[in-house]
């Protein structure tokens, strides 16, 4: 379950530059120093040991100067590992507009207040002074894809020998709602920050026996269990604070549960059953910011109207930039047939669009056919690092890249479920698909856990260490 070291890793030694093939244990590390679990958790602000240790990188041979935008899950662990995998001969810029980086992953816990969103935060000194990456506080604002060069919010431009994108989403409006309705009134607290502290601050403030309604866009959306994990911790949370009359009302506008749907059944049919309820396939969902009445359509064509005290819409989501006039849309990088995503070639994720060389894209932002989730952002971090790689030394990248995701939900403030998947590339297709233990593809499926326990809600904690170390560490 934690193990999500990709295949780019173990197939170091296929790399035929020898000075390259550096597994990521055998890296020499120099002064090592602090502890090296926590090494770039900001709590609060405040860096953790460990920003003193170096990571010297052998000389591969290679050079090139990549620019990574974005320093999320998918943006930070593409730069680590060009570093690891590239070599010193790398000039590795990473531009993102925040000094830290809230996790979205374990933030539906901020909800119940089993966490704070600053307990969530990592900083970017250890990509910086360890990896010797050139971190740079700005947002691009345009790609110009023909001089290889990028604009920033400062109005400075870096030129690029390959630019990897790593975005993450947008969200629309939608609903009857605005941006602004989202930061004050009806948070959808899909991307951590002050709107999860503002969500919180909802709940802790309902009254007794009070009505919860959330809504759930149509796939793909970020983090196919994450809705879903969110009802049944609100549930719990208002059981048990503010009385067994509290109601969840899930409105998704998908057909069915879209992740581990033996869990969330169980969770919302015994397990918080009289508390949640799920309507699935609803349409023409209206929220008043105000009044939060919430006005929905079922399966069988009944119009309903809703009071609530809390409405938390997740709305539908795009790749950053590509709304229309967007930094992304204006270089034409948000290829798929909605325009809301940035298709790619998945054995390197460079960008199947138009006069688009040497640009990749990663993570959320990107039509990869894997779900948008962290634990997969860092891994096509892993195998598109993996590809530049290769390709700066004239090779071609993987054939037959493999990549996993695990993810635990919890169920209740203390029980978790859980469930994994491993991918790998189908050429007769030219996609990731889920495959079996034996590599074989025909049947396989997401495996999920059988019950909820406290064990995997202790595990869960181990992962998610992890896999933040992993990316940011
Ligand atoms: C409530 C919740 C729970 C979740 N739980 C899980 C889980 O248990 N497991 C799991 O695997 N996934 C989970 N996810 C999903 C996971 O958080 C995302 O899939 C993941 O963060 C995607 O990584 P990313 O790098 O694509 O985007 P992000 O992590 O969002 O990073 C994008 C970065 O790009 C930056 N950026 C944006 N525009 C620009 C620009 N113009 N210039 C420079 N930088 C820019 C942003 O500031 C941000 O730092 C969860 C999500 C939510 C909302």
């Amino acid at each position: 379950m934690t193990a999500f070291n990709n295949t780019p890793t173990s197939r170091r030694n296929l790399l035929a530059l020898a000075t390259a093939a550096i597994a990521v244990g055998m890296v020499p590390m120099l002064s090592r120093s602090g502890d090296d679990h926590h090494d770039d958790h900001d709590e609060g602000g405040k860096f953790s040991a460990g920003q003193n240790t170096t990571v010297a990188a052998a000389n591969t041979g290679l050079s090139g100067n990549i620019v990574v935008v974005g320093g999320g899950m998918a943006g930070a662990t593409v730069a680590k590992y060009l570093r690891l995998w590239g070599g010193s001969g790398l000039t590795i810029t990473l531009v993102e507009p925040s000094t830290s980086y809230t996790s979205n992953i374990m933030s539906n816990l901020v909800l119940n207040g089993s966490r704070t969103v600053s307990s969530l935060a990592y900083g970017y000194t250890g990509l910086a002074s360890k990896y010797g990456i050139a971190v740079k506080q700005a947002a691009v604002t345009a790609i110009n894809k023909a001089a290889k060069s990028v604009t920033l919010s400062d109005g400075s431009t870096l030129s690029y020998d390959r630019l990897v994108l790593a975005p993450g989403v947008d969200f629309m409006d939608a609903y009857g709602l605005t941006q602004a309705d989202y930061d004050s009134k009806t948070p959808h607290a899909w991307r951590a920050g002050a709107q999860t502290t503002l969500l919180s601050t909802q709940l802790a403030a309902m009254p007794a026996n009070g009505t919860f309604v959330m809504t759930i866009p149509k796939s793909p959306y970020r983090c196919p269990p994450g809705p879903y994990e969110r009802a049944s911790l609100v549930a719990d949370f208002l059981k048990t604070n503010k009385g067994a009359g509290s109601k969840v009302l899930v409105l998704d506008e998908n057909l069915s549960i879209q992740a581990e749907v033996a869990s969330f059944t169980y969770a919302f049919n015994t397990l918080h059953a009289g508390v949640i309820q799920y309507e699935s396939g609803v349409t023409n969902v209206h929220i008043n910011p105000d009044t939060k009445a919430v006005t929905y359509t079922d399966q069988v064509g009944t119009i309903t109207t809703v009071s609530a005290n809390v409405v938390n819409p997740i709305v539908p989501h795009r790749a950053s930039g590509s709304a229309p006039g967007g930094w992304l849309a204006a270089a034409g990088l948000n290829n798929s047939p909605d325009g809301r995503w940035a298709v790619v070639d998945v054995l390197s994720y460079q960008s199947t669009a138009a006069n688009a060389s040497g640009i990749h894209v990663i993570g959320d932002a990107a039509n990869c056919g894997m779900p948008k989730a962290g634990h997969v952002a860092n891994q096509e971090a892993k195998i598109c690092a993996d590809a530049i790689v290769r390709l700066l030394g004239g090779q071609q990248p993987d054939p037959a890249p493999v990549a996993n995701s695990a993810c635990y939900s919890p169920l209740t403030a203390s029980t978790a479920s859980w469930l994994t998947a491993v991918y790998q590339y189908d050429s007769a297709n030219q996609k990731m698909v889920v495959a079996d233990n034996g590599g074989r593809t025909v049947g396989a499926k997401v495996t999920e856990a059988s019950n909820h326990n406290t064990e995997n809600f202790k595990q869960m904690n181990t992962w998610f260490n992890t896999l933040m170390g992993d990316s940011f560490s």
